[in-house]
């Protein structure tokens, strides 16, 4: 496969100027972390083709609990990102009624790597964020519409959507958040089926299935325009509000 030989012919000239570099005496090399975690995944499986792709499986309607929810993502098959990913990434958190239920569009690649939602350099961001509201981690619920990495980051398609939703909706039935936040566009499509702009929407209170969900930018948006995060941070107080909190003092 095409992508698979130009893989392998990188990590051979990669070799190549390796030894070369040793044999010329040079002993340390400084290497960007994030181009090593690149070069450890193997190359991405191409599209399938219509044939290769498994007919789906129906999604059972009637999901107990968190953890068989996760199994069952394990072993989907139902849209074409199975192709291309290490890991499911079905969410985690408390799953018994939180405060907030953060959601985001899907997993990149710490997050294919680890199974694991948000633990990259947007999760890290995330992260902060969930504290300075005066909550840890594991007291809220993150999950992503969709439970497989799309290529190269990109956002998932409308029918991987549609193919992945299922799983999401029981999720929350079961969690029953008491509130909501759509990180960007791709949540807040996936969720209430608006297209208008995050810009637009940002900021004003939506609701599905009778929770309140606050839309909000996502997180790897605001490594690109930190001028955004102040925007980001209304909102979350707008949620802290409605929950009846505020956020601890000294923070932001
Ligand atoms: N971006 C997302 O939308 N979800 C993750 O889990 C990580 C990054
Ligand atoms: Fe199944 Fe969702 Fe993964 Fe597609 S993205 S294979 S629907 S779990």
């Amino acid at each position: 496969m095409m992508a698979e030989t130009t893989f392998y012919d990188l990590v051979d000239n990669l070799e190549t100027y390796l030894e070369y570099q040793r044999d010329e005496g040079v002993q340390r090399l400084e290497v960007d972390r994030t181009v090593l975690a690149e070069l450890a995944r193997m190359p991405e499986a191409g599209p399938l083709s219509v044939a290769e792709v498994p007919a789906s499986t129906p999604i059972p309607v009637d999901f107990q609990s968190m953890e068989e929810i996760a199994a069952h993502v394990s072993a989907c098959r139902n849209c074409p990102l199975c192709a291309g990913r290490t890991h499911t990434v079905p969410g985690e958190g408390k799953a018994d009624s939180p405060d907030i239920l953060f959601i985001g569009e899907g997993p990149g690649a710490d997050e294919d790597a680890q199974g694991r939602p948000f633990v990259g350099k947007a999760g890290q961001l995330l992260t902060k964020m969930i504290e300075a509201m005066g909550y840890q981690r594991e007291q809220v619920f993150i999950a992503n519409i969709v439970k497989c990495r799309p290529p190269n980051n990109r956002a998932p398609l409308p029918e991987e959507m549609e193919a992945c939703l299922p799983y999401l909706r029981q999720q929350i039935g079961l969690i029953k958040p008491r509130t909501m936040v759509g990180m960007g566009a791709t949540a807040i499509k996936g969720l209430l089926g608006k297209t208008a702009g995050i810009t637009r929407l940002r900021g004003t209170w939506q609701e599905y299935e009778g929770i309140r969900l606050m839309p909000t930018f996502h997180p790897s948006y605001l490594l690109r325009d930190p001028s955004k995060k102040k925007d980001v941070w209304q909102d979350l107080q707008r949620v802290l509000k409605e929950l009846g909190k505020e956020p601890p003092s000294r923070k932001k």
